[in-house]
């Protein structure tokens, strides 16, 4: 278990809180807004009213306790600059921020903090692929052009094994695991015969999972 600052109780600030919540996490939830702080009283660990751009109100919050805090301070730019300044100087190591613009994004990478998050975009984009590909139900970009798709089976691919599914990117495209219903079936060869609604997560290069899509519909 893990303790969070969410500094911004807007719409992605509590939903980042609760969520941490149901992930049996503790959350201090932190706005200027008391309407908001009352609001969520009850559902966060704790919720303070704050202005946290003030350094002195946020270093009375001890944020160093947090494992991590997240400024979900969006529409606001000055506020949320000027509170990551007051973070960084207190010491906050993992320090996770809300951007609305390139230009706010490109001062948060200046400041040095941990991760610029950008909802709207990624959200964009997962939305996009999902329309791209139905059959791509998530997917994780580990780095250097690499990708983990989470793949739905279509029943007419029942009686497939990987071999024939995968055909020529056999080699290339890593087959990390095949999951039926309550079973898990990690590292399965080429010979293992899929079933419709079976979920497999492949891991490749975008161009060669994008090669594969053709195959799975
Ligand atoms: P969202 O798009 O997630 O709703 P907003 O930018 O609209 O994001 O909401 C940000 C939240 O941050 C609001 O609840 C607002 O009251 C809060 N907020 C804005 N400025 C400050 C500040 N200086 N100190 C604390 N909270 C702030």
């Amino acid at each position: 278990m893990a303790h969070f600052t969410v500094i911004g109780l807007g719409r992605f600030g509590i939903t980042a809180s609760l969520e941490l919540i149901h992930l049996g996490h503790t959350v201090t939830g932190v706005d200027s807004a008391e309407k908001l702080a009352e609001q969520y009283a009850e559902e966060l660990t704790h919720t303070v009213i704050c202005d946290a751009t003030d350094e002195r109100a946020l270093k009375e919050l001890n944020l160093t306790n947090s494992d991590a805090v997240l400024v979900a301070i969006g529409e606001d730019m000055q506020a949320s600059l000027l509170c990551t300044l007051h973070l960084k100087n207190l010491g906050v190591q993992e320090l996770w921020v809300k951007a609305n613009t390139s230009a706010h994004h490109t001062i948060l990478s200046k400041l040095g903090v941990s991760r610029i998050i950008h909802p709207e975009e990624d959200m964009g984009v997962r939305v996009a692929q999902a329309l791209n590909y139905p059959m791509v139900n998530d997917y994780l970009s580990i780095g250097h052009g690499y990708y983990v798709v989470e793949v739905h089976i279509a029943d007419k691919l029942s009686g497939l094994t990987l071999a024939e599914l995968l055909g020529d990117n056999l080699r290339i495209v890593e087959t990390l695991l095949v999951k039926r219903e309550q079973e898990l079936f990690t590292k399965p060869d080429e010979q293992f015969t899929l079933r419709g609604k079976d979920i497999a997560l492949f891991c490749g290069t975008r161009a060669v999972l994008k090669s594969l899509a053709p195959r799975l519909v």
